[in-house]
């Protein structure tokens, strides 16, 4: 089918976000065409200083528009309990919870050797050096029930276990090869509450 360049250019970008079939792509983009110009300009906007302003906050790694994200500069959180998930989203998602007052490392991504990602390639370094520098007691592994989380679980919680630091690991009634970030509030704060030590 023939669209004029720019249309085809656009359904591009939108069949390169995920969730989005060529059919939503053209459907996406004709409303785009659409749209009045000042809210086209607003969308291409935030698009760009989405990707632009945001970063990974020095300490834990958590997406944040400054050096330090909002957690890490909240002196009345708990800093002797590190919660690690593989995704900012997981930290959204227990942050809605409201239950969990420590602060988080963010690994993004989990160990698997199927692909190629290895402990170095994701944010473990950076969490050593943390357990070293802070005055840690608890690191509850909070990675998604899947195969990758546990491993990456199992792998973190040898590499402390040395430095007497207690690692637990959530409980699972979290739904198996599900990810953290889509389980509700109420699971999420149940599988807090009956983490285990591992
Ligand atoms: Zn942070």
């Amino acid at each position: 089918m023939y669209y004029p360049e720019p249309i085809s250019k656009l359904i591009d970008s939108f069949t390169k976000l995920p969730g989005i079939g060529p059919k939503t792509a053209v459907r996406l983009a004709f409303f785009v065409i659409e749209m009045a110009e000042d809210d086209v300009l607003e969308f291409a906007k935030a698009l760009v200083s989405a990707k632009r302003e945001l970063t990974h906050c020095s300490i834990c790694g958590h997406i944040t528009d400054q050096e330090v994200c909002s957690i890490c500069q909240d002196g009345t959180r708990d800093e002797s309990i590190i919660c690690v998930v593989e995704d900012p989203k997981d930290v959204i998602a227990m942050e809605k919870m409201k239950e969990f007052t420590g602060r988080y490392h963010v690994l993004h991504g989990s160990i698997s050797p199927m692909d190629g990602i290895g402990p170095d390639d994701i944010n473990v370094p950076d969490l050593l050096h943390r357990l070293k520098d802070e005055k840690v007691e608890e690191i509850i592994l909070a990675t998604n029930p899947n195969i990758e989380g546990e491993a990456t679980a199992m792998y973190i919680s040898r590499l402390v276990r040395p430095s007497g630091i207690r690692t637990t690991r959530i409980a699972h009634g979290l739904p198996v090869g599900g990810d953290l970030e889509y389980a509700d509030e109420v699971t999420l704060a149940k599988s807090l509450e009956g983490r285990r030590d591992v």
